[in-house]
């Protein structure tokens, strides 16, 4: 396709540009004031809109946070279950490796590099789907995705869905408040946002469908591609250790689910300047390079602004990136056809500028 270079910027990407702008469904309080600021809500503010968009009786458009959220409540009786009825340290160190490690370097896999930023690509449909599916389901990719494009197209100014100048809560609380789509995209800008998912194989409603549910995922789809991921699951755990292993890795899943949402607050600095000259290169926002997300699940989080399609974000030596490795893996047994990786430009434009140059490649 011919595109024109219009400033900048190609046709297409001032066509994405613009439709970044009103994808999201805006909060009450909206994203900025009248002097284009960030309108920053209150605490009442921000758990009221919560309260309010989780309330599929107001409107059925409601439901996919709501269906987020679900997923965590229904497991945590089995958290509970595991705590009083089948704790052990052994298993409690399986759920915290199950968690911080394998889910987390999950989601970088799978939501982030993938769904979102298209870092690399997959032989086929069989790879796809057993990557998608590698851990408990927990979030679905049309929340993460599609607003995490607009974080970087936005990132630390209004229209953020998780700007860290809102506060902590204004980030935790972003998957119901800030992410879910527009319900009144025009039939163009609807078919426009479906495109930012199509290689990721989540089925999208017509558009006839999508004015019925105000999401890009049937709620019909979604329940049936979650109950079997859980049931496969759990007949797993139960298979290898028992309603013990099922109860601690359902339960770490959940406990997971809700201590990610605080990820985004803290990768750009908690609303504060944390970057570090000679470490975080890319100070066009506020994102920093932290030692535990990186080690637990490759989200180095100032490289990956300065690369965003990299499929590797770790590019000093101590910056482990179990994420990459799995999709250099992948790609050695060809389950990958082909990644984005940019280290070598990194290493080229910043080794020398690193603080400590010995840990330098
Ligand atoms: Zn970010
Ligand atoms: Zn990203």
């Amino acid at each position: 396709m011919h595109v024109l270079p219009i400033k900048g910027c190609t046709f297409r990407e001032l066509l994405v540009k613009m439709l970044l702008d009103k994808v999201l469904d805006p909060p009450s309080y909206g994203w900025a004031d009248q002097r284009g600021a960030l309108s920053k809500p209150t605490t009442k503010q921000i758990l009221r809109e919560f309260f309010k968009r989780l309330n599929i009786f107001r409107s059925r458009k409601n439901w996919l946070p709501l269906f987020s959220w679900l997923r965590v409540i229904v497991l945590i009786p089995l958290l509970f279950l595991f705590i009083f009825k089948f704790f052990s340290i052994g298993l409690l160190l399986i759920a915290f490796v199950y968690s911080m490690i394998i889910m987390g370097t999950h989601g970088t896999i799978w939501h982030h590099r993938y769904c979102t930023h298209k870092a690399y690509e997959f032989k086929n449909r069989f790879w796809r789907i057993l990557t998608q599916n590698l851990t408990i389901s927990m979030i679905p990719e049309e929340i993460y995705a599609i607003s995490h494009h607009v974080h970087h197209a936005k990132s630390d100014q209004p229209g953020d869905p998780y700007n860290a100048n809102g506060g902590f809560l204004y980030c935790f609380l972003a998957d119901v408040n800030h992410q879910p789509i527009s319900k009144d995209l025009t039939t163009d800008e609807y078919s426009r946002t479906i495109q930012l998912m199509s290689h990721t194989g989540v089925q999208p409603n017509s558009y006839n469908s999508y004015q019925k549910w105000g999401s890009i995922v049937h709620p019909g789809r979604a329940l049936l591609e979650c109950t079997l991921n859980w049931t496969i699951w759990y007949a797993i755990f139960y298979l290898i250790g028992g309603h013990g292993l099922a109860c601690a890795l359902f339960g770490a899943a959940a406990f997971w689910a809700v201590g990610v949402r605080t990820f985004n607050y803290e990768g750009h600095g908690k609303g504060e300047d944390k970057r570090r000259k000679g470490y975080d290169f890319n100070e066009k926002d506020m994102s920093i390079n932290q030692l535990w997300p990186g080690i637990v699940a490759g989200e180095w989080h100032n490289n990956h602004h300065l690369y965003p399609r990299s499929a590797r974000s770790g590019f000093l030596v101590h910056q482990i990136d179990l994420a990459w490795y799995y999709i250099k893996f992948l790609h050695f047994i060809g389950g990958v056809t082909s990644y984005h990786d940019s280290k070598a430009s990194f290493l080229e434009k910043y080794a020398n500028k690193a603080i400590a140059k010995e840990v330098v490649n």
